[in-house]
Order: C-alpha cells, then sequence, then structure tokens
C-alpha cells in the first residue's frame, strides 16, 4: 500500500492508451500527479479501469524523457541541443530547401493515433496547406484502415455502429480477430459480464484467447481458423445462412440494395463457399462453422467485434466488408445489441482518421477530388489545395529509395519498430534529407532523424480525443509541459516559420474549425464537451446530443451495399524452408511498441516478448519451454524466448512487438491490404530453431 497522502485538487481526463477512452481524475499534490483514479461519471468506463490507464504513467517524468530540441546534420552525428528558436527555423529551412530543390511533393508527414483530435488536424492542414500536397498519412494505415475502406464502401462511414452500453443487448457476441480482455481490457470486462448473464459466444481466432474458456465463460464455438483465411470462413457463415434460408429478408429489400444483394446471394450459394468445402483451406471443421452460422442468425441480437486479427492481411478490406456483409444478412444492423463494431487499439485511432489523417481524404472522409469539399478548405485556409490523393506511408518509403521522397515530419509514431519489414523501412529513412520526429523519447526511429523536437504527455495538453465508439472526450492539462510547449503548439511554431501562418491561442479555437470545416462534427466544442461529459459523432443538428447507434433507419450511404468478397490466398506461404505460420498480438500489460509502459516503474511492465509455440512443434524442435529460440522468416531473423502452450495450434506461432530488444518487425514481410496497404502482420511463415540467445 502506497500512502500518496491527501491529493489537493484534481483533474477530469481521458487515458491515452487504448481505444476504450477510460474517463481518469488525475488527483493532484501542488504540481505532483499522485494518483489516476477511475471516474464514476466516466461514460465509457463508468469507474473502472485497467492497469495501464490506472498506473502507467510514470513515464511521463522518466529520465528518457528529452526535453530540448536536437539537430544533427547526419544521422551519424552527435546530436546537439539548440533552442526551440532554432530547431524550427533549422525545419523550416530544410523542408523549403528539399521542396525548391525535389519538387513540392517530395515531403510529407505522419500524423499519430496516440495524439489528440486537434493536434493530428493541424498537423494534415500544415501538410495540405503549407506543403501543398496530400503527403499525409496516419499510423492507422498499419492497424484499421481497412476499416475504413470496408464500412465506408458498405455503409457509407468508416467508423463501428454502436456504443459500448449496446452489448449489454446482446444476445449472441461474435468476435473475429480481437482479444478484448487483453486489448480492450475494460470493455472486455462489460463484455465478460453480458457472457455471463446468458449471451452466447463466438469466436473466429486461430489462437484459444482468454475468453474461450475463463471462469463462468465458455465459448459456444471456437473456429480456430489458420492465419489468412478470415474471407473463406466468413464467406461460408454466409454460406450457411443463405443456403439455409435464415436471412432477413425483410431488412434487405427495406434497407439494402437487392439487385445486388441477389447477386451476392448467388455468389455465397454456390457449392464451392459451404463449410464443406472450405474446411481445407480455414481448418475449420464444417460442422462448427454451420453451428456457428445458425446460433449467429438465429440467435436474437447478434453483434460483431473484431480487431486487428481481422485488419492486419492482405485480404483485410475484404474480411471488412464480408463481416458487414454478414450482419446485414441477418438484419443485425441499426438497433441496440447488434452491429459491426472494430475494437480500435490506440487511445485516438478513430479521431485521427476522422480529422483527414490519410493521403486521399480530408477531415470528414471527404475525398480530394471533392471539388466541392475541397473549395470549403481552401477558403477557410486561403490556400490551393492538391486535388490528388497523396502518398501513404508505405509510398513514402519507396519513394525515398527512389530518390524523389525527402522529407518526412513525424509526429508521436515510431514507424521503425512498429510498421513492417524493418530493414526496407529504415533504408527509406536512411535515404531522406530531412526526417523530423516529434516525440517524447528517442524512439528507434529517431535513430535515423536529423531533428528531434520533444513532445508532450496527455498529461501535460488540452485536446479531445475519439475512443472506439466514436466517443469525442475531453483531455485536459493535468501538469505544464516539461518541454515547454504542446504538441499542436509545435506544429503551429514550424508552420509559422514554413510561410503558412497558424493563429491558434488555445485548443478550443481548433476544435471550432473542425466543427465549422466537418459535419460529423458541426455540434461539437469545448463546451458542449465540459457540460454533456462527452459526445458521440454524428453530432449536428439533426443529432444534437451525438448518435449512440448509427444507420438506424437508413444506412449513411443509403441503401446497405452487399459487396462480393472472393478469397484469394496470401502470396506468403510456409515450405520447407519456413513452415510455420507466425501470427502476432498484444498482451494487457504492455502497450503497443512498450515506449510508454516499458518506462513507468510498476509491477508487471518488463515481461518480454515471448514465442509461443504448441508442445508438437517445440518437440519436433528440441525446443523446451524458456529457451532461447531464433525465429526466420525469408525478411529476416530475431531471438526470443519459447513459451509452450496449447493455446496456439499445431503449426501456428505467436509473438507480441513490444520490445525494442526482440525486434519481430524484422521477420514480418511487406504484404499488405490490397485497398489500403495495411500490412500483412498477421501472416509471416517462419522457421523456428534452438538457438544460445541474442
Ligand atoms: Fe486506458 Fe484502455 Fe485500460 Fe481504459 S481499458 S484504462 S482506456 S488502457
Amino acid at each position: 500500500i502506497i500512502d500518496i497522502g491527501t491529493p489537493e485538487h484534481s483533474v477530469v481526463t481521458t487515458c491515452a492508451y487504448c481505444g476504450v477512452g477510460c474517463t481518469f481524475k488525475a488527483e493532484m499534490r501542488g504540481d505532483e500527479l499522485v494518483r489516476m483514479l477511475p471516474y464514476k461519471d466516466g461514460k465509457a468506463n463508468r469507474g473502472h479501469s485497467c492497469i495501464k490507464g490506472r498506473f502507467a504513467y510514470g513515464y511521463a517524468h522518466h529520465k528518457d524523457r528529452i526535453t530540448k530540441p536536437m539537430i544533427r546534420e547526419k544521422i551519424t552525428d552527435p546530436w546537439r541541443e539548440v533552442s526551440w528558436e532554432e530547431a524550427i527555423q533549422h525545419t523550416a529551412s530544410e523542408f523549403k530547401r528539399i521542396q525548391a530543390k525535389y519538387g513540392k511533393d517530395s515531403v510529407g508527414g505522419i500524423t499519430s493515433s496516440r495524439c489528440t483530435n486537434e493536434e493530428t488536424f493541424l498537423v494534415q492542414k500544415l501538410i495540405r496547406a503549407g506543403f501543398g500536397n496530400n503527403n499525409v498519412d496516419t499510423c492507422a494505415r498499419v492497424c484499421h484502415s481497412p476499416t475504413g475502406y470496408g464500412l465506408k464502401t458498405t455503409y457509407g462511414t468508416s467508423a463501428g455502429t454502436q456504443d459500448f452500453d449496446s452489448v449489454e443487448q446482446s444476445d449472441v457476441i461474435l468476435i473475429i480477430g480481437a482479444n478484448p480482455t487483453d486489448g480492450h481490457p475494460v470493455f472486455g470486462s462489460r463484455m465478460k459480464k453480458r457472457l455471463r448473464e446468458g449471451a452466447k459466444l463466438i469466436i473466429a481466432d486461430p489462437r484459444r484467447i482468454d475468453l474461450v474458456r475463463s471462469p463462468h465463460i465458455e465459448a459456444d464455438f471456437h473456429l480456430p481458423l489458420k492465419p489468412g483465411t478470415n474471407v473463406a470462413l466468413v464467406t461460408s457463415l454466409a454460406h450457411v445462412i443463405v443456403t439455409e434460408g435464415l436471412a432477413d429478408e425483410q431488412f434487405i429489400r427495406e434497407r439494402c440494395d437487392w439487385d445486388e444483394f441477389q447477386d451476392w446471394a448467388a455468389f455465397v450459394a454456390d457449392p464451392r463457399h459451404s463449410p464443406e468445402a472450405v474446411e481445407k483451406v480455414t481448418g475449420v471443421p464444417a460442422e462448427q462453422v454451420r453451428g456457428a452460422a445458425r446460433l449467429y442468425a438465429t440467435g436474437g441480437n447478434g453483434a460483431i467485434y473484431y480487431g486487428l486479427g481481422v485488419t492486419e492481411h492482405s485480404q483485410g478490406s475484404t474480411t471488412v466488408m464480408a463481416i458487414a456483409n454478414l450482419a446485414m444478412l441477418t438484419g443485425n444492423i441499426g438497433r441496440e445489441g447488434v452491429g459491426v463494431n472494430p475494437l480500435r487499439g490506440q487511445n485516438n485511432v478513430q479521431g485521427s482518421c476522422d480529422m483527414g489523417s490519410f493521403p486521399h481524404e480530408l477531415p470528414g472522409y471527404r475525398h480530394v477530388s471533392n471539388t466541392h469539399a475541397r473549395e470549403e478548405f481552401e477558403k477557410a485556409w486561403g490556400r490551393p489545395l492538391d486535388h490528388e490523393p497523396g502518398l501513404r506511408i508505405p509510398n513514402m518509403i519507396d519513394a525515398a529509395l527512389d530518390g524523389s521522397f525527402k522529407g518526412l515530419y513525424i509526429q508521436g509514431e515510431d514507424i521503425l519498430q512498429s510498421d513492417p519489414n524493418t530493414q526496407h523501412m529504415a533504408a527509406g529513412l536512411a535515404a531522406m534529407e530531412c526526417v523530423v520526429v516529434q516525440d517524447l523519447f528517442l524512439v528507434e526511429t529517431a535513430n535515423y532523424a536529423h531533428v528531434f523536437l520533444p513532445g508532450s504527455t496527455f498529461l501535460e495538453k488540452n485536446g479531445t480525443f475519439t475512443n472506439a465508439e466514436r466517443r469525442i472526450q475531453r483531455v485536459r492539462k493535468v501538469m505544464a509541459p516539461i518541454n515547454g510547449y504542446e504538441d499542436w503548439e509545435i506544429t503551429q511554431l514550424l508552420s509559422n516559420a514554413l510561410g503558412f501562418p497558424m493563429h491558434y491561442d488555445h485548443p478550443s479555437q481548433i476544435m471550432d474549425e473542425i466543427a465549422r470545416l466537418t459535419p460529423t462534427f458541426e455540434g461539437v466544442s469545448y463546451e458542449k464537451l465540459d457540460e454533456l461529459g462527452s459526445v458521440q459523432w454524428p453530432c449536428n443538428e439533426a443529432a444534437p446530443d451525438g448518435t449512440p447507434v448509427m444507420h438506424m433507419d437508413h444506412f449513411v450511404r443509403g441503401k446497405g451495399k452487399f459487396v462480393i468478397t472472393e478469397y484469394v490466398a496470401t502470396d506468403e506461404k510456409t515450405g520447407p524452408r519456413f513452415p510455420l505460420l507466425l501470427t502476432t498480438g498484444r498482451i494487457l500489460s504492455q502497450y503497443n511498441v512498450g515506449a510508454q509502459t516499458r518506462r513507468t516503474a510498476n509491477v508487471v511492465w518488463h515481461e518480454e516478448d515471448r514465442l509461443e509455440i504448441h508442445p508438437h512443434d517445440a518437440e519436433n524442435r528440441g525446443v523446451r519451454d524458456g529457451d532461447w529460440v531464433k525465429i526466420a522468416s525469408r525478411a529476416g531473423e530475431t531471438t526470443l524466448r519459447a513459451l509452450i502452450t496449447e493455446r496456439v495450434a499445431p503449426g501456428v506461432v505467436y509473438t507480441t512487438f513490444h520490445h525494442p530488444t526482440t525486434q519481430v518487425n524484422v521477420v514480418t514481410t511487406e504484404f499488405s491490404d490490397w485497398a489500403t496497404n495495411c500490412p500483412e502482420y498477421k501472416v509471416t511463415a517462419v522457421q523456428v530453431a534452438p538457438s544460445n540467445g541474442p
């Protein structure tokens, strides 16, 4: 028990770790944060929290925090501390020099799903209006970009359909490629409560996640599909529902495009999509698939929750659309207890996408070729905007290697550790002339940076985050930024130095601009957020207090669109050299690349990445529990300790990506989603062999 004494005052703010968006009271004594207390009135958490939000804030004062700007001529030079004035002027002159020499499209930027909506909005504004191109992308590229594509295509909006409360009305919960008790612990607990009350549970996951069997909960069906076969499995679920007459025809006739549905129904009814026909592909017994399909279609309110096990595949967008088809097919959309719900990883991944972080979309998901939308922004910002989509992160790296992309401004994202194919990423970064990293620590990407701008933590800034249920919540400053500036102020300084002036005094003014320019945010203001606690977009004249459940009377796009989802096997194949399939994920106590959780002195943060391997595969290789093993793919190799477990099936191995010492992304490949380039982290053919250690 730690005696924290009596806090003198508290500030209500939002957790900066995951897409659940728990509200906390940050309790203070003077300028010292003494406790994070889950806030009972928090709409997303109702007084609950997990260990990360509750305890993992120590990184804010960690000795590794960089508090002074630094520059260097070459990435092999030592860093030199400089004043903010010098750092900003140097950065601006470098970007100007590069654009003058190589053209306006030779530079770009990356926004962060860890930063606020206001900060993200400013970075994309700087790129579009200041740099004059659309070379802006976000770390959502590597997680939920297929959600954006898939749900926009089928339903008309790039977001989940429900609020978290909705799960309390669900009768059947179908989880595909998500691990809520580790990835989204507070919402995972709400889900467990509903399951203990009697809701049925179907899990499609190659791995036996905790929810398959935990105290008082046992999944009715666990479909342990082979990594990379989601589309085949979900289409076979649809096959059963269509061919056994379990579809909700009235809903489809009223709410969806009937002609498209008929074409789609003929496609899924083809015997080649039957569970028996695809059993060899998915590895899931046909009877299990039939049983799960019948349960989802006839068990009452059916809700689908999915995660990165769906999106991070070469067919990520196809799977999202296959899932959307399934919900429309059964009428499980547009009311409480049902829907299609992507479980967002980072605290503001929804917000970073909403704010126009993609190279083809302005804020509010309007395509850059949309003249009317572009004119609104041009009028507000006083600059002509490019109508051609810009470069995605992988395209920026490829262009750097081709010599046409030379300067990159990265706010709060460690692309070297978190993106796939580390060697390729490193070569691309090394080929640039000015890489600017704005972050808390000297993260791995900073090894390739020429300028380091120290960023601020969520405790040191004002703004908003948008969680997985589209809930916009206030982030309130608890302490002064130890670097001197909030992140949005740094972007503003840079923009001013580049000759595109910005004049905000407070992030509330940025939100006012967002509301003026983004129809789904029209009614959002700090006053409203302070009054209501939070709002879920769309928030506008039609829904002044926000929208908990979407698509209630009609889909945002009008009629729901059934999309034909043909299964195409990934190009990543196992064979004699690489006979096992590696898939990756996360654990509860660590957060993404671990930059924050590894720097918090507390109980369990220092767990290492382990390789889960089935006893059969371990025995074949002479590997014992805890042994060092080398894992190799055609992209690279790394070393970590083995954890022998039946959580993974024979032929499948699994690990996390939290530690830079492991750098598991040196083995992941260059393959990515056909529509969005979201990397295929979930399928890598590998070999595992005993090792003497790193
Ligand atoms: Fe923070 Fe997510 Fe944990 Fe809530 S569940 S405390 S938002 S990490």
